[in-house]
């Protein structure tokens, strides 16, 4: 199937409060002008480099998120234009994107990374980190970043058990946070980005509104 009827058949099986991002990774600015003309606004990518390259390239109407992590010495090349950061796994690289939207004269969206899956290499915050970094004086302050929700990646594996019960913990772990903290100009919590081609409907049962996915869209990655 080409690119359009991929992203068709996806669109017309997600619920209507879930959010695509089409995971555009590798993958060519034609593909990207593909999907755009089937009407697609929002696209993912995990390398600043080639965000900032396709940003250049393609129509200035298009969201780009920064899904991957994030190296704080390069926030500077995306902070003119990236419209969610999804993996912010600290309060010293929150400061850095607040440092950066500043300078630009923006307020840059930002998802907190949390750690779910059993596997030591994903990255994310645990749950005392998160509350830490949302009752510190530092964040208090900042007026350039605003937090909008949690994103967590569940473990790479077949057991649908396990990745349920990881995208049913970090559920939890959003509507605790949400009724523990207020909502103030730089916390509004209303975003749950979980969920990838390959389990976006048990994220989508267990209460994901954003759905990242890639290769179910684009075809497989070739990363040679
Ligand atoms: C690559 C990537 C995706 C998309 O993965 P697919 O399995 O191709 O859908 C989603 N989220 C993150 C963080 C990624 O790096």
């Amino acid at each position: 199937m080409s690119v359009k009827e991929n992203l068709i058949h996806i669109k017309k099986e997600l619920p209507e409060d879930v959010i695509l991002v089409a995971v555009s990774k590798t993958k060519p600015n034609e593909a990207i002008i593909e999907a755009y003309e089937a009407g697609q606004r929002v696209f993912g990518e995990n390398k600043i480099q080639e965000m900032t390259d396709k940003w250049e390239a393609l129509p200035k109407d298009i969201k780009w998120h920064m899904i991957g992590h994030v190296q704080r010495n390069k926030v500077k090349y995306m902070a003119p234009f990236v419209s969610l950061i999804h993996g912010v796994d600290s309060l010293k690289l929150l400061k850095e994107i607040e440092k950066q939207a500043k300078k630009n004269e923006r307020t840059i969206s930002c998802l907190l990374q949390m750690h779910i899956a059993k596997e030591e290499t994903k990255f994310g915050m645990d749950e005392n980190e998160v509350r830490a970094l949302l009752t510190s004086e530092e964040f208090k302050k900042m007026e350039h970043v605003k937090v909008i929700g949690l994103m967590g990646m569940a473990t790479f594996t077949e057991d649908e058990k396990q990745i349920k019960e990881e995208f049913s913990s970090l559920k939890a772990l959003f509507d605790s946070i949400k009724s523990n903290h207020n909502t103030t100009d730089n916390l509004d919590l209303k975003t749950l980005s979980m969920g990838m081609s390959g389990d976006y409907k048990l994220a989508i049962e267990c209460g994901s509104n954003m759905v990242r996915i890639g290769s179910s869209i684009f075809g497989a990655r070739n990363y040679n």
